[in-house]
């Protein structure tokens, strides 16, 4: 099939190469210019696991392309999927569609034969009707259809996902379009059960997954706070909890709190959505705000490790807002990092992938480390903010700190092996 994916992001990349891997002539548009002339130059622009490789070989063998001009990459195209970011408003934090619309309107005037126009981007419920005018509107002669395909991707596993998924959902009515969805997915080795809903239901299946998951962090979160107060340990009770086939063992670590480029926009975007229809979400609306608590709490912790040091400096294991991905944004590492810098502290940081990303938010700040080694060397406090799985392996011994203190976020080191190797190990929830 003639596939076409409108934005090279975190979503869009991994669609756009996925697709071609599975045989698709794959042609991915970006407004960045920068962006397209360095994927056209063989230049992988994010980092995921697994991608790079699949990048070069099908860029090689003809069935990916990469292109600034929506009039090149639409007229072919079976189906167009549009993979742009919907960011919060700053005021309201609403979801934005402003890039969604423009996109709709770019693809409107090149559209040729029967298309399906699938939004992956996280949308407000409704925006697929605003996109179909839009299109119908600038077009009247166009032959498409808008559906919804919401995207379930975990940042970090977005290859493996793309090829694995739990589930796709397509927001649909259409028998045309669905034939055309049917042959997408036909061109996975074992075809995925596609879930069909109402283009409404899924745009709504994708923020009420998002936020339940956020409120699941949260309470966790929340009964970490109250293991440590009541002498239990969250670790255990997690496990035990999770062991309910009901409940589920998945988000039920506790941490310095969620972020990323989802879960608080589409949390906020889902709180707005529901004020607006006169519907209470008050555990959502509890979620976001005990989350942004969190952070500020988590910095205090390691403030309150600091004290009685002068001029104690800090070295911060972890920038990515989790492991595996070179993502920043709304990281807890950075905000929890900000709030540290306001209490005058040194920072050396290190993360195997995102240094250049905090960088761009962070610049010159703090100092950035190449090694873990080289973060902790006269370090007095060790703080990790993101689970690395090479953080697992660091040998405390080795390290060369002027004060061995422990401030562990995402439990990477086990408690008693930390203080035996002399450390005074602060953690979450024990
Ligand atoms: P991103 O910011 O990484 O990428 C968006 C890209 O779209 C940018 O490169 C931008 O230049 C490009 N773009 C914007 N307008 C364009 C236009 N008119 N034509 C061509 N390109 C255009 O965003 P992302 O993280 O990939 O997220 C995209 C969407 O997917 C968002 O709605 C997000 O909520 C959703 N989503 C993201 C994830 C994730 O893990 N990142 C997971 C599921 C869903």
């Amino acid at each position: 099939m003639n596939v076409c994916v409108i934005g090279t992001g975190y979503v869009g990349l991994p669609t756009g190469v996925g697709f071609a891997e599975l045989g698709n002539k794959t042609i991915c548009v970006d407004k960045i210019e920068e962006k397209i002339a360095a994927l056209n130059d063989g230049k992988i622009t994010l980092f995921e696991e697994g991608l790079e490789e699949l990048f070069h070989k099908n860029v090689a063998n003809g069935n990916l392309k990469f292109t600034t001009a929506t009039s090149e990459a639409v007229p072919n195209a079976d189906i167009i999927i549009i993979a742009v970011g919907t960011p919060p408003n700053p005021a309201t934090k609403e979801a934005d569609m402003r890039y969604i619309y423009e996109a709709a309107s770019e693809i409107a005037e090149h559209l040729s034969g029967y298309t399906v126009i699938a939004t992956k981007s996280t949308v407000p419920v409704g925006v697929g009707d605003e996109v179909e005018k839009i299109i119908g509107g600038k077009n009247p002669k166009a032959d498409f259809d808008v559906v919804s395909m919401p995207e379930f991707l975990r940042e970090g596993f977005a290859v493996y996902d793309f090829f694995n998924p739990d589930r796709v959902v397509i927001g649909t009515n259409r028998d045309r379009a669905k034939t055309v969805i049917e042959a997408l997915y036909g061109s996975y080795k074992q075809k995925p059960n596609i879930l069909y809903t109402s283009r409404k239901s899924a745009e709504l299946i994708k923020y009420a997954s998002n936020a339940f998951l956020a409120v699941k962090i949260h309470y966790i979160n929340e009964i970490a706070n109250l293991c440590e107060k009541v002498g239990a340990n969250v670790y255990e009770a997690a496990k035990g909890m999770g062991l309910d086939s009901r409940i589920g063992s998945k988000f039920l670590n506790p941490g310095p709190g969620y972020g990323g480029s989802c879960f608080p926009k589409d949390t906020n975007a889902l709180a707005y959505l529901a004020r607006k229809a006169n519907v209470d979400l008050t555990i959502v609306e509890t979620a976001i705000k005990g989350n942004d608590n969190r952070k500020i709490d988590m910095a205090r912790r390691i403030i309150d490790a600091a004290k009685g040091i002068a001029g104690a400096s800090i070295a911060i294991l972890g920038l990515a807002f989790k492991g595996g991905t070179d993502d920043v944004r709304e990281s807890p590492a950075i905000e929890i990092i900000a709030e540290l810098l306001k209490n005058g502290f040194k920072i050396k940081a290190y993360d195997p992938k995102a240094t250049q990303s905090a960088k761009a938010v962070l610049g010159d700040r703090i100092e950035y480390a190449v090694s873990v080694n080289d973060a902790a060397k006269d370090a007095d406090i060790l703080v990790v903010l993101t689970e690395w799985e090479e953080f697992k392996s660091i040998s405390l011994k080795e390290l060369q700190m002027r004060t061995k203190i422990i401030v562990d976020l995402r439990k990477t080191f086990d408690k008693r092996i930390a203080q035996a190797d002399g450390f005074t190990y602060i953690g979450i929830g024990e």
